[in-house]
């Protein structure tokens, strides 16, 4: 791990690890590799589709490859499915709705989606190495935070399932029927529980499209609804490209459709779907401000500011991506930051020392040089710490931008990597004009000692999420969801429960 792939953007060379610290300057000493080992995980060859509780290879007899991006080498064939797949998956997961998953008491979908949460942690070390093969993410936040929170959110929907005359009192709480759910690269297993858990809960049916880079835990996921004897055509996995995404949400046999992922797609989608009676929710990008007052706890923010945006590289649709830091402090608290960032550990995700993994794909790393060499281009000033990055894979440093105007694109768009753009402001308004400022609504970060003033941002902070000294904290009971281009409909909580049901007067 010791070669350059390519040269630090905008600074000269790499300095040597062995240097004394301080700002600019590598850790002084090197950690002995400690990685987890991938014996866990039997890969095959080949995967096909899952449906009606069994692998089936496509109809349209095409496969692809996918890969491992922390060292581009390919990791299993992938059925690629085309409409005639789809076509099938959807009758297959209609007539599970019909027969036997919509008809079931809540109660006894409840044992199956226990079940099912109890089987993810016991083989939750296969799933966290497989997750961090095929993503790149480090094993670390696999292990600690994906798996974990997928199994949370099965055993969450699994107490949800026999109570839902408690989740809508004086209602009737009815299953919409089949649901098309596509999800994105950025945390495989745990997009797809927070897909799959509640619908099962609420006694749908569902087929799901992983997306193409990072098939492998939805198809090993597979394996688990089997383990589990859930009765077949419940859960349905359909692999392939963007295109039988759409060929999913147009089916006429879809009732519903949940979609996270870009907003380019995610208004595609909309489109595909207005005029019709599928119910539809969007989990889409978000551009949030991490905002820090003068009277935040300083270190604590530090370590929050770099949760927010290092967290899974970056690829993450709430990441802390702008930081609004006051200006009475920002000169100390830039450079703690830059600091704290020459300490982070970039390269082989399985190592369990590593912070920062590989980015998930070739095209994602290619937006991601491509808006850094825009911020550049605008004038604003490029900070990154000195380390080397893998010769192979999909790797990029941790970068700092300050003197980042609010025109700049990199304040704007969502770049979904590890780039932070500081922002200064000097009274709370100022804070929350910036913070609203942008096209996005998905959450935001406040940072300050006072209760109160806590409370008054929260309130005029345009976010579906707010975390208040802390960042990034998920839990299954609490619902998540955005404003404007960060989409709309919420999941997790009793509120996720509400577009998979259809309510009626008792
Ligand atoms: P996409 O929105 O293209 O992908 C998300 C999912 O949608 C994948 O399963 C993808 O399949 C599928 N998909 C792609 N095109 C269509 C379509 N026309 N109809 C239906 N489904 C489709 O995201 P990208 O992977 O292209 O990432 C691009 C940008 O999107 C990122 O840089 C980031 O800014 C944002 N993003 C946001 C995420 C979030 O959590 N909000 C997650 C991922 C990306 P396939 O993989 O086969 O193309």
């Amino acid at each position: 791990m010791s070669e350059t792939k390519s040269p630090a953007v905008g600074r000269g060379t790499d300095l040597p690890a062995s240097w004394g610290m301080g700002e600019g300057q590598a850790i002084p000493w090197e950690y002995a590799p400690a990685p987890e080992s991938r014996e866990i995980v039997t890969l095959r060859a080949r995967y096909g589709l899952f449906v009606g509780g069994k692998e089936v290879a496509p109809r349209s007899g095409q496969w692809f490859t996918t890969i491992d991006p922390s060292t581009e080498e390919p990791l299993a064939e992938i059925a690629r499915a085309g409409e005639a797949d789809v076509d099938h998956a959807v009758g297959v997961a209609r007539r599970a709705f019909k027969r036997s998953w919509g008809e079931l008491p809540g109660a006894e979908r409840a044992k199956y989606l226990f079940r099912i949460a109890r089987i993810l942690q016991e083989r939750s070390r296969e799933f966290a190495v497989l997750e961090t093969l095929n993503g790149g993410k480090p094993i670390k936040e696999s292990r600690d935070v994906d798996v974990p929170l997928a199994a949370a959110h099965f055993w969450y929907y699994a107490g949800w399932a026999d109570k839902l005359d408690h989740a809508f009192p004086g209602r009737r709480a009815l299953p919409l029927g089949v649901a098309a759910q596509i999800i994105p690269w950025n945390f495989p297993l745990l997009m797809l529980a927070w897909k799959i858990a509640p619908a099962l809960a609420a006694g749908n049916t569902v087929v799901l499209k992983p997306a193409s880079s990072t098939p492998l835990t939805a198809l090993l996921f597979a394996d688990v609804c089997a383990q589990a004897e859930l009765p077949p055509g419940v859960v349905n996995i359909v692999t392939g490209p963007g295109e039988i995404g759409m060929a999913l949400v147009r089916h006429p046999g879809i009732d519903k459709v949940a979609f996270t992922g870009s907003t380019a797609v995610g208004r595609l989608i909309g489109r595909a779907v207005a005029g019709t009676d599928k119910g539809l929710t969007l989990e889409l990008g978000g551009k949030a401000a991490n905002i820090v007052f003068d009277d935040a706890p300083l270190d604590q923010a530090i370590e929050g500011v770099v949760n927010g945006i290092f967290f899974n590289q970056g690829e993450v649709c709430c990441a802390g991506s702008r930081l609004l830091v006051q200006e009475s402090i920002a000169e100390p608290f830039i450079a703690k930051l830059k600091d704290r960032l020459a300490t982070l550990r970039v390269g082989d995700p399985l190592d369990k020392n590593t912070d920062v993994g590989a980015i998930n794909n070739a095209a994602q790393l290619a937006k991601i040089e491509e808006l850094v060499q825009v911020g550049i281009a605008e004038g604003a000033e490029i900070y990154q710490p000195p380390c080397a990055l893998p010769a192979k894979g999909f790797f990029f440093r941790p970068t700092l931008f300050t003197g980042v105007a609010q025109s700049h694109r990199i304040a704007q768009e969502e770049i979904f990597g590890p780039v932070l753009s500081v922002l200064t402001f000097r009274t709370p308004e100022e804070a929350v004009e910036k913070a609203n400022n942008t096209p996005y609504g998905l959450s935001a970060g406040v940072w300050t000692e006072k209760g109160s003033r806590i409370l008054a941002m929260v309130k005029r902070m345009r976010a579906g999420v707010v975390w208040a000294n802390t960042f990034n904290r998920f839990d299954p009971t609490s619902p998540f969801g955005g404003y404007k281009e960060s989409g709309f409909g919420r999941e997790g909580g009793m509120h996720g429960l509400y577009p998979y049901v259809r309510q009626e007067d008792r």
